[in-house]
């Protein structure tokens, strides 16, 4: 797709970037087909080709609306759409150009400007904690929409303390401990049982998505930088042989570090070096697998896996949770239909679009419930949480149904 950038993008880096990204596009509609928004709405600009065409338009001089605005709202950046695209279009990174652009000239509101403003402080703030014990005490008595955010209390177990020589730095994620913090300490008990040590720099952070993905692009590098240099020391030292993301979400960020910070002349070798450590979890799984097998009790019962677009279209990891969940011998099965589907949690989406993200969970949920399952299990705490919130079956992280096998064993 040519483009002509008009002059105020023409010497700019996202510009440079951004016209690249378009080259790519031929515009065949490919990826219409498997957006869930456009799904949903069944209109054009809900849609990948749409919305690049919106982003092409601001890029050349047009001056976008609020409409163009919405329309970039409504995408759940799930990047289901690469999946599909036959032409290698990075449409995750034209969309976050394109959000920038469209910010800086179309205000919001006054309510939404605060919404966002308020969930882009708080989620990453060390006040999250002491909010959500408070949400959880009173959790019988908040209103349902409320309720459906505040999980209830999780017993996290014990930490392992044995020492091993394979180590691994862990990131613990900014609402992942309050929330559920049971999926760090199942996580580092499991790897602990297979004979890793797992570490988790106190100074890191939020891995910077949610300021990041709410135009807060200076604020989420802040926190990216800070995560750098809180796990700096020991990856110098060549002490650990992986920065481990238990949460698919931050996984997903942490891996584009290395592209975030390409042209900040202190950060950008360091951030690179620690996109090339991180793995998902799951991407350890092969290597446990022959050292947990004959320790694992699996339960009897259907296990219906929901994997995160954020794994599966966002770091191109397919099939490793359920393949080597089955060769530790549980029933996992992943959703005959639509498992490429965003479940509509996607961040604060679900907060921020809630006309589409529920009836996004309710279609995932209906396809899981198909399985007749036991369990549910995904990789990121955002679509547990979501999913969750509409299911009475629970919704757990795999790791914990691992962990829970082991200890039974
Ligand atoms: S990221 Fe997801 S919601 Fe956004 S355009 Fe692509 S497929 Fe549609
Ligand atoms: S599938 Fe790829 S090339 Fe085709 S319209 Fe979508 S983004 Fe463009």
């Amino acid at each position: 797709m040519q483009t002509e950038l008009a002059p105020e993008f023409r010497d700019t880096a996202d510009g440079r970037e951004a016209e690249a990204i378009l080259r790519k596009c031929v515009h065949c509609g490919f990826c219409t087909a498997t957006c869930p928004t456009y799904q949903l709405l069944g209109d054009e600009l809900d849609g990948p080709r749409g919305r690049i065409y919106l982003i092409k338009q601001v890029l050349e001089g047009h001056a976008p609306t609020r409409s163009t605005q919405l329309h970039l709202d409504r995408c759940l950046t799930c990047r289901n759409c690469e999946s599909t695209c036959p032409s290698g279009v990075q449409y995750g990174h034209l969309v976050d150009i394109g959000r920038k652009i469209v910010d800086e000239k179309v205000p919001r509101p006054a309510l939404e400007s605060a919404t966002r403003w308020l969930l882009k402080e708080a989620l990453p703030s060390p006040l999250f904690g002491p909010a959500m014990k408070l949400g959880q005490t009173v959790r019988g008595l908040l209103p349902a929409a409320l309720k459906a955010k505040v999980p209830a209390k999780q017993d996290a177990g014990a930490w392992p303390t044995r020492t091993h020589a394979r180590k691994v730095l862990m990131l613990a994620g900014c609402v992942q401990p309050a929330m559920m913090p049971n999926i760090n300490s199942a996580t580092a008990r499991v790897l602990d049982a297979a004979g890793i040590e797992t570490f988790i720099a106190k100074e890191a952070g939020c891995c910077g998505a949610v300021k990041f993905h709410l135009n807060d692009q200076d604020g989420g590098k802040a926190q990216m930088r800070a995560n750098i240099d809180a796990w700096w020391p020991q990856v110098e030292r060549n002490e650990v042989e992986a920065i481990v993301m238990n949460a698919s979400g931050c996984g997903v960020t942490v891996r584009e570090y290395g592209h975030i910070l390409k042209d900040d002349p202190a950060y950008a070798l360091k951030a690179r070096r620690i996109s090339e450590l991180t793995r998902d979890l799951s991407e350890l799984l092969p290597d446990l697998v022959p050292l947990l097998k004959d320790r694992v009790k699996a339960p009897a019962g259907v296990v219906a896996y929901h994997p995160p677009c954020t794994l599966q279209h966002g770091q191109k990891l397919r099939g490793g949770v359920e393949v080597n969940l089955r060769a530790l011998g549980f029933d996992v099965r992943v959703a005959m239909n639509e498992a490429h589907l965003c479940c509509g949690s996607a961040g604060t989406y679900s907060v921020l679009q809630p006309e589409l993200a529920y009836p996004l969970r309710d279609r995932k949920l209906g396809h899981l419930n198909q399985l007749q399952p036991t369990t549910i299990v995904s990789a990121n705490i955002g679509c547990i949480t979501h999913l969750q919130s509409g299911s009475a079956t629970p919704v757990k992280h795999w790791v914990e149904l691992l962990d829970a096998a082991l200890r039974a064993s």
